[in-house]
């Protein structure tokens, strides 16, 4: 039959519970070990989606009882996105016994799964039996614990050897061993001779005596809750910088925030930005697709939490306009020459021959440059909501090979016409 495991360090624990929450049986139970389970189920360490945990509690829980497993669930939801909820319906659940053991599963194990609590009168041994449930094994079975403890066999209750195995799967979210983890056994846990079961190795021999408290949830546990399930909020967006960006030209933006090592996905709009960057722990950084339609776009990110606030991100025309270059043009094929400018003006697309050195008077003072010697006008029409406007060009089979076009757009915004013209940039096109 189980007997008691003494652990001196659990005493504190005690005082946290106030005489009303418990009855006086309760409250002299002595704090007993963990007891895991020597086998898992092939779910053991699945994950609760969306961090909801129901769970139900067993005819022989007493609502003191109730009242003081909340207040451990309290302490996880607190630091974590972590529910533990009255089940309805759900088909993994977790239900809450009276029992002579503290014992869990590890993870979702399917189906309903009993969480065994003894020490009602101990906040955080219940909160090291949810961390079981959530998915967490005990820290001293880290692949990495040879290089931290040494486990004493020789003292270890025969029956309990298996809490001290080391167990492949259990990750260490690359967080560094913990020994003020709530879940670290104590120095002497499941000893059967009183002598030490976990020898603090050098340089951290300070800690032996601190191993195995069950005070509080330790900053290496709350990190690795978060790393599972993440915060109990969202991030938070600050900033967008810059806050325009000028469409179609290549844009970078850096969002700064807070919570951003959890951040799953960028939203501009409905559209997921899959490609980013983490330039700083504070910052994410993407480039801005291009094609938007010009105005204000909003932007915000999203964790297993939820979405944050959301900021605006204002897309703006090329001012200068932008031509974009097509090196080569093959004689007899139509070829899209395309212009990035403010959305709804007018614009005209030129040309000129080289080889057609014939000067227009006034051509400089339109702002063109100054090889535009032949104003050949392709087309014209109206920039579109994103700031782009495409004009087919067709170079006759009669014009020889070889010959250098130049290309230059010139923009009018016919409400406000004023000299010298908006122009783009001139672009040199070969004809093959
Ligand atoms: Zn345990």
């Amino acid at each position: 039959m189980h007997r008691p495991i003494f652990v001196c360090a659990f005493l504190t624990a005690l005082g946290a519970l106030s005489a009303q929450e418990l009855p006086g049986a309760l409250r002299s139970r002595p704090i007993a070990g963990c007891r895991l389970p020597a086998t898992e189920s092939a779910f053991a360490g699945q994950r609760w989606t969306g961090g909801n945990v129901p769970f139900e509690w067993a005819a022989n829980v007493t609502p003191a009882m109730q009242t003081a497993m909340r207040a451990a669930m309290a302490e996880v939801e607190a630091v974590a996105n972590v529910h533990f909820i009255p089940r309805v319906a759900e088909i993994d659940w977790v239900v809450l016994r009276d029992s002579v053991i503290n014992s869990s599963s590890v993870g979702r194990a399917g189906g309903p799964q009993l969480l065994h609590i003894y020490n009602w009168n101990s906040r955080f041994t219940m909160v090291h039996e949810l961390m079981h449930v959530l998915g967490f094994w005990h820290e001293h079975q880290r692949p990495d614990r040879d290089q931290f403890v040494a486990v004493q066999t020789g003292n270890v209750e025969p029956t309990e050897l298996h809490q001290f195995a080391i167990v492949p799967t259990a990750a260490t979210q690359g967080l560094p061993y913990d020994f003020d983890s709530v879940l670290h056994f104590a120095q002497s846990e499941a000893s059967h001779n009183g002598q030490p079961t976990l020898l603090v190795l050098p340089p951290n021999q300070g800690q032996q005596s601190a191993i195995g408290q069950r005070t509080h949830l330790s900053s290496g546990d709350v990190a690795a809750l978060r790393r599972i399930y993440g915060s109990p909020t969202p991030p938070v967006l600050t900033a967008v910088t810059p806050g325009t960006v000028t469409a179609w030209l290549p844009g970078q933006v850096t969002l700064t925030g807070t919570l951003f090592d959890e951040v799953t996905r960028v939203l501009l709009d409905t559209t997921v930005i899959a490609a980013f960057t983490r330039p700083a722990p504070d910052q994410i950084r993407f480039n801005v697709p291009s094609l938007l339609l010009l105005g204000t776009h909003t932007v915000a990110v999203e964790s297993q939490t939820g979405r944050s606030n959301a900021v605006s991100l204002q897309i703006t025309g090329n001012e200068p306009p932008v031509l974009e270059n097509v090196p080569v043009i093959v004689r007899g094929f139509p070829l899209g020459y395309r212009l990035h400018a403010d959305a709804s003006r007018t614009n005209v697309l030129l040309a000129s021959f080289d080889n057609v050195p014939t000067a227009v008077p006034g051509v400089l003072q339109l702002g063109l440059g100054a090889q535009f010697t032949t104003l050949l006008q392709i087309g014209s029409g109206v920039g579109g909501a994103n700031g782009q406007w495409q004009v087919p060009v067709l170079v006759s089979s009669a014009v020889p090979s070889g010959v250098n076009l130049y290309f230059q757009a010139l923009v009018l915004d016919l409400q406000a016409p004023v000299l010298p013209l908006s122009v783009s940039n001139l672009v040199t096109t070969r004809t093959l």
